[in-house]
């Protein structure tokens, strides 16, 4: 039995990513789980690079904790064309609060109220940073194009879920009015996780 150490402190992120890597042999724990915190300051300007602090600071606690483990770490964003990318790396803090969805949701509607619909797209983007037993790294990345919508939008998901419209959906539906295995089909995460399992050859 293989462990994998899912470094987030995002219980949705984590439910995603053991859904879609679902290998036989492998279990997966968060943070919690496998009874460690970690926490770093994800201070770089890239999602590549935030992923990387919290892949490498997590695997450096499992290995204080004498834990054999692997670690997947997670780093993702919303990067919305009229903002100019933003709110990009702080998409968690955009509002302020870390990882209040309610408000990031209220702030990115009024920033775009005067914004018009050929001028909403938008893209979510999912770095993952996979640091195996032996400390050898994997990086893969996935993206999702769609829209902003005008108005919340289903209750599924997480995050921005029911502002992002896909393009995939033809704007018909948001990410929060799927069901979860609808939305990791098309989505920023399921790419990635895709893309890390033809590299993990798994
Ligand atoms: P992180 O935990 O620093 O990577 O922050 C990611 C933030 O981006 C989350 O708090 C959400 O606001 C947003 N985000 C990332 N992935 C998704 C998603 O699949 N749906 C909705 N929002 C997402």
């Amino acid at each position: 039995m293989k462990t994998v150490i899912i470094a987030s402190n995002n219980a949705h992120k984590a439910i995603e990513i053991a859904e879609a890597l679902d290998f036989p042999g492998w279990e997966f724990r968060t943070l919690r789980q496998a009874g460690i915190s970690s926490d770093p300051a994800e201070d770089a300007d890239t999602f590549l690079g935030n992923a990387l602090i919290k892949a490498r600071s997590a695997f450096a606690v499992a290995r204080e904790a004498g834990l054999r483990a692997a670690v997947l770490a997670d780093d993702s964003g919303l990067e919305v064309d009229a903002l100019g990318g933003q709110p990009g790396v702080y998409s968690a803090r955009y509002a302020g609060a870390d990882g209040d969805d309610a408000a990031n949701n209220a702030k990115l509607l009024a920033e775009l109220r005067d914004v018009p619909d050929e001028r909403r797209s938008a893209r979510f983007v999912c770095t993952l940073a996979f640091v195996d037993e032996d400390g050898s790294e994997i990086t893969a990345r996935g993206t999702v194009e769609g829209r902003i919508g005008h108005e919340l939008r289903g209750e599924g998901g997480f995050g921005y879920d029911p502002l992002f419209f896909p393009d995939a959906y033809e704007g018909k539906l948001s990410f929060g009015q799927v069901p979860a295995q609808d939305k990791h089909a098309v989505s920023h995460r399921g790419n990635a996780l895709r893309q890390l399992r033809e590299l993990l050859g798994a």
